[in-house]
């Protein structure tokens, strides 16, 4: 019999078609685990382990203690776009006004941000593939029907033609790409920027790790006048700094649109907490002594890591350009070679099916976690081997 308390309407059609998303499962996983006594080896958390550095806390403890914790306005700070504006203009060479940037809890809001502001019921949106788990359900969330757009080991512009219908309203990019730790070259993007002025579409360019860059600089579409005027840039404090949990992001648009956009904001989140903006403020004036720091420490693990793995039979792990990820090729299933390796060793890695069936075949290794345990976990595979379902 229903209890009165079950009793209740549908929920909306908007949340049953969405899937959990795979990375926030897992850690949800590995957080009961170690609270049940297990010790499990996590590398599939997107959370680089890095402190956000204590001048960055005190800045923020500072302005809420100087009473800076009312409504503030909902583009952002304006301290806290400027340098926004300053750190693109360095980066990509592409100048904003600072009306043009919006501050936002995280780049997964300034994501959501962004298509609430270009898409609407019925129009479609290409998504790499294989790609980040959110882009597929934030476009849902606006209407919208993502179409996965391949592009493992480059992006090939007829495969694009053959995916564009007259509903493509946008195409979303990441890069560096979270999964493969790949940085898109010019080259590429600029076969994307023409093919977006030939069919009008917007792009959507997720820039979250441009900052952990080790290979060769990363390419901007917003670094060209033509790409300018259609590219919304989603950007990110959480990867660069260490500060997933202040959530704090940004979304700068092409020239003119911020006034139009942020009516979103207004509507949802009001604003960004002004004293978590203080600490981004405090965070971009100490950017030239963290990156680099951050980028040794990264890019001395991931070399590590893409060794070690190399040497176990079945595995084939190429350094990555850029994030703190790396996505070998295994010879073996890849959802069975995680169950394996989570079941058998505790150690916790992702299928890189989880990031679309492009990724099949290969599995996405986070090396957010301290050197000992990676170590440890690296030890761990060389003993275990990729298992049964070795091919
Ligand atoms: N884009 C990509 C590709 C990501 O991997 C992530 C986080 N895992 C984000 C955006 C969003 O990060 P945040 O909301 O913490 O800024």
């Amino acid at each position: 019999m229903n209890s009165p308390l079950r009793s209740h309407p549908a929920l909306a059609n908007r949340l049953s078609s969405l899937k959990p998303s795979a990375t926030v499962e897992m850690s949800e996983r590995i957080r009961q685990s170690r609270a049940s006594g297990h010790r499990i080896l996590g590398l599939s958390s997107g959370d680089p382990n890095l402190p956000t550095d204590p001048r960055i806390v005190a800045a923020a403890e500072k302005a809420m203690r100087d009473g800076d914790t009312h409504y503030s306005t909902p583009a952002g700070q304006p301290a806290l776009r400027e340098a926004i504006a300053a750190h693109q203009r360095r980066r990509s060479g592409a100048s904003y006004d600072t009306a043009d940037v919006l501050v936002t809890p995280g780049g997964k809001f300034a994501l959501l941000t962004a298509l609430m502001g270009t898409i609407g019921s019925g129009d479609e949106v290409l998504v790499p593939e294989p790609g980040w788990v959110s882009y597929g359900p934030c476009v849902r969330l606006c209407g919208g029907t993502p179409v996965a757009l391949p592009m493992l080991d480059h992006i090939d512009p007829q495969a694009i033609a053959a995916k564009i219908s007259p509903a493509t309203r946008a195409i979303i990019l990441n890069s560096p790409v979270n999964p493969t730790g790949r940085i898109l070259p010019a080259s590429e993007l600029s076969n994307v920027i023409d093919i977006a002025r030939r069919h009008d579409l917007w792009i959507i360019f997720d820039q979250v790790y441009a900052d952990l860059s080790y290979e060769r600089p990363v390419a901007f579409p917003q670094g060209t006048d033509v790409g300018r005027a259609r590219t919304l840039v989603i950007d990110s404090l959480s990867k660069t700094f260490g500060m997933t949990g202040w959530r704090l992001g940004y979304l700068a648009t092409p020239p003119g649109l911020g006034k139009t956009i942020v009516k979103f904001l207004q509507h949802s989140i009001y604003c960004v907490p002004p004293f978590v903006q203080t600490a981004g403020v405090a965070a971009f004036a100490l950017y030239d002594e963290l990156a680099p720091r951050y980028r040794t420490v990264f890019r001395a693990r991931l070399e590590r890591a893409a060794t070690a793995l190399s040497k176990v039979d079945g595995i084939d792990c190429p350094m990555s350009d850029a994030t703190f990820y790396l996505f070998p090729k295994v010879a073996g299933d890849d959802a069975e070679v995680a169950k394996y390796w989570l079941d058998t060793i505790n150690v916790a890695v992702l299928p890189g099916s989880a990031f679309g069936p492009a990724g099949a075949g290969h599995l996405r290794l986070s090396l957010s976690l301290a050197d000992v345990e990676l170590d440890e976990a690296l030890a761990r595979i060389a003993k275990a081997g990729i298992g049964p379902s070795v091919k």
